[in-house]
C-alpha cells in the first residue's frame, strides 16, 4: 500500500490484518507532512494528542472493537473545535485560544477511533476564496505551488491532495468545501443544510454553514459523512428539511445543466472538460437537458449581503474579553475599538461594516429584507427545475486554481465563488469530483435536491469511473 494514494478502504484492510497499525499510518502521515508541508503549508499544527489517538485506535483495533474510521488519520480546519486543542479561525482574534469542548463532530470521529492529525489552514473566520488571508500566512495548492490552495478550506483540501490524511473536515458558507476540492483535484460534499451537526463550529453565516468531508473518492466522503450523520441531543443544530416538493434519491439519471453555465464567464478549457464529462456520463446512461435558470447569476447581490449581516452579528462575541486576544483601551469601550481594531483583518472588518450598515434601522428594508425575498424566489427556482431533472450539473469554479496574489480586488474574489453560492443559498446539497483533464484539476459540481446525498455520491462514482 502507498500511503499517499491509499483510499480509507485500502487503510482499513492493512489495519484488519495487522499488516500496519494505527501508529504506522500516523507515522506515514507525519512523514508526508514533513516531506511536503513545508512548501504547501497546509497545517498549522500537528497535534501532540495524535498519538495518544493512535494507541487508543490500536487498542480498539486489538480487541475487536474498530469501527469504520479507527485508526485512520484525519485533518480538521482550525475553525472547529477540539477539546483541549488550540482554535483559531487563522485570525489573530483567538490567538492562544484553546477549546474548553468538542465539536459534535469531532467527539463523534474520536467515538469512532479517528486519529486527528491536525488543524489545517482557512482565510480568517472562512471568509475568503484563496486561504491568503490567513494569520498563518497562504495555503499552496500541491499541484503547483505558485498557485493557491482554494478557501476558505485550503489547508484541508491541500492536505488531502498532497497525500498527508485520506479525509479531511472543512466547513463550507459559500463554496469553502467544493471550491478548494476543485482546485485541488480531490472530491468535496457540501451537504444539505442541517445534516450535520454545527455544534462546535466557529459560525460565520449561521443559516448557510455546513460542515463536511474531503476525501480522494467518493467513496471515502460518503463514508465520512455517514460517520457524521445523526442527532446529538442536548445541544441539537441538525435540522431536518422538508421540501414537499422534492424527489430525494432518485434513479432516474436525469441530468439539468442550468443555461446560466453558458454566460457566467466560465473559461473555456472548464467548459471544454465539462462537455466531455457529459458526454461520458451519458456513456453511463444519463439524459442531459438544458434548464432555465437566470437567477443563478443573483447569488453574488444576494450572498454578500445575508452573510455580512450574519457574520456581523456572529463575530460580535469577540470582544476582547472573553476569548483569545486583547487589546488594552483603558476602560471597557476603549477595550472592544482597541481589541477589535486590531484583531480582525481587513476582510473580516469589511464583512462586519457591510454587514451591520445592511441590518441598520435605515437600510434593513432596502438590502437585508429584499436579498432574503430574492434567496426565496432561488429556493423556489431550484426546486421547481429539480422536479423535472434528477440532478442539476455545473462546473465547480471559473477556471483552474490561480496564483498567489493574482486576485487582489475583494469583489473579484467574491466573483470566485458565483457558481457555488446557490447550494448554500437554497441549502441544496453539493459535491465536486474531479473531471479528467491534462493539466491542472478541474470540478464538476453535482446538486441535488434536499438529503439526496445517495444521489450526489452515485453520480461522483460515476464520473470517476468514466
Ligand atoms: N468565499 C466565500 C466567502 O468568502 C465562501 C466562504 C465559505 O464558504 N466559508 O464568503
Amino acid at each position: 500500500m502507498q500511503y499517499e494514494k491509499a483510499t480509507v478502504q485500502d487503510m482499513r484492510e492493512v489495519l484488519a490484518k495487522g499488516d500496519s497499525s494505527a501508529i504506522d499510518l500516523l507515522k506515514e502521515a507525519k512523514r508526508v507532512i514533513a516531506e511536503k508541508d513545508g512548501e504547501v503549508k497546509a497545517f498549522v499544527e500537528v497535534f501532540d494528542s495524535a498519538e495518544e489517538d493512535a494507541k487508543r485506535a490500536d487498542t480498539m483495533l486489538k480487541e475487536g472493537r474498530a469501527m469504520p474510521l479507527t485508526g485512520i488519520p484525519i485533518a480538521i480546519k482550525d475553525n472547529i473545535c477540539i477539546a483541549g486543542n488550540t482554535v483559531t479561525a487563522a485570525s489573530k482574534m483567538l490567538e492562544g485560544f484553546v477549546s474548553p469542548y468538542d465539536a459534535t463532530v469531532t467527539a463523534r470521529l474520536r467515538a469512532q477511533g479517528a486519529v486527528l492529525v491536525g488543524r489545517t489552514n482557512l482565510d480568517e473566520f472562512a471568509m475568503g476564496s484563496s486561504t491568503e488571508r490567513s494569520v498563518y500566512g497562504t495555503t499552496y495548492n500541491p499541484h503547483d505551488t505558485e498557485r493557491v490552495s482554494g478557501g476558505s478550506s485550503g489547508g484541508s483540501a491541500a492536505a488531502v491532495a498532497m497525500g498527508a490524511v485520506p479525509l479531511a473536515l472543512g466547513s463550507d458558507t459559500g463554496g469553502s468545501i467544493r471550491q478548494p476540492a476543485s482546485f485541488c483535484g480531490i472530491v468535496g460534499l457540501k451537504p444539505t443544510y442541517g445534516a450535520l451537526s454545527r455544534h462546535g463550529l466557529i459560525a460565520l453565516g449561521s443559516s448557510l454553514d455546513v460542515i463536511g468531508p474531503l476525501a480522494r473518492t467518493a467513496d471515502d466522503a460518503k463514508l465520512l459523512f455517514e460517520v457524521l450523520q445523526g442527532e446529538e441531543g442536548q445541544y441539537d443544530s441538525t435540522v431536518e428539511i422538508f421540501a414537499g416538493i422534492g424527489q430525494k434519491n432518485n434513479t432516474e439519471k436525469i441530468i439539468g445543466v442550468p443555461d446560466a453555465v453558458t454566460t457566467v464567464g466560465i473559461s473555456q478549457e472548464t467548459l471544454d472538460a465539462f462537455n466531455a464529462t457529459l458526454e461520458r456520463l451519458k456513456g453511463k446512461g444519463y439524459t442531459v437537458r438544458e434548464v432555465s435558470l437566470p437567477i443563478m447569476e443573483k447569488a453574488g447581490a444576494i450572498y454578500y449581503i445575508i452573510q455580512p449581516a450574519e457574520a456581523s452579528s456572529n463575530l460580535a462575541r469577540f470582544d476582547g474579553v472573553r476569548y483569545g486576544y486583547h487589546k488594552d483601551g483603558k476602560e471597557v469601550w476603549g477595550d472592544y475599538v482597541q481589541t477589535r481594531s486590531s484583531g480582525f483583518g481587513e476582510e473580516v472588518s469589511r464583512r462586519i461594516v457591510v454587514g451591520s450598515y445592511v441590518l441598520s434601522a435605515g437600510y434593513y428594508d432596502a438590502y437585508y429584507k429584499k436579498a432574503v425575498a430574492a434567496r426565496d424566489a432561488m429556493r423556489q427556482a431550484f426546486l421547481k427545475e429539480l422536479q423535472e431533472v434528477s440532478i442539476l450539473v455545473m462546473p465547480t469554479t471559473p477556471d483552474i486554481a490561480f496564483k498567489e496574489g493574482a486576485i487582489q480586488d475583494p469583489i473579484a474574489m467574491y466573483a470566485e465563488d458565483r457558481l457555488t453560492l446557490q447550494a448554500n443559498l437554497t441549502g441544496l446539497p453539493a459535491i465536486s469530483i474531479p473531471m479528467a483533464v491534462e493539466g491542472l484539476p478541474r470540478g464538476m459540481q453535482v446538486i441535488g435536491d434536499y438529503n439526496s446525498e445517495e444521489t450526489l455520491f452515485a453520480c461522483a462514482k460515476d464520473i470517476e469511473q468514466s
